[in-house]
């Protein structure tokens, strides 16, 4: 992949991770230790004492946990994907080490496999 290509898949990952960190801020909070996001109990109070206020609230809660975990799986496809510029192997298959189809980039630029391997993905290790 030259140059330019390279950069213009770096930008859009960079604003990617901007885009999901700023998610799950609104998400979340961070925990200053392990740096995980633990989703913010919002409006949860003492004060809740209907029983179908109190299940409105704890499924809310479910709901914006569910989707910090899918953003946060996210964050870490980005990262990795970023880390790989700094080791110069970005936009290799991690399955075959061919270069992955930059259309294939486009739409999915933190992808770690080319389309031939596509359904080997999931079976990557972290
Ligand atoms: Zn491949």
């Amino acid at each position: 992949m030259d140059k330019d290509k390279l950069e213009y898949f770096k930008q859009k990952l960079q604003a990617e991770y901007a885009r999901l960190e700023h998610e799950l801020r609104d998400l979340g909070v961070e925990d200053e230790e392990t740096g995980e996001w633990d989703t913010a109990a919002g409006d949860i109070d003492e004060t809740a004492t209907e029983p179908d206020e109190l299940a409105d609230r704890v499924e809310d809660f479910e709901e914006r946990d569910g989707e910090r975990k899918a953003f946060e799986v996210q964050l870490q496809n980005v990262e990795r994907a970023l880390a790989h510029f700094e080791e110069g192997t970005y936009g290799i298959c991690e399955i075959g080490g061919e270069e992955i189809e930059e259309d294939r980039l486009e739409v999915n630029p933190s992808a770690r496999t080319c389309k031939e391997h596509i359904d080997k993905e999931s079976e990557l290790p972290e």
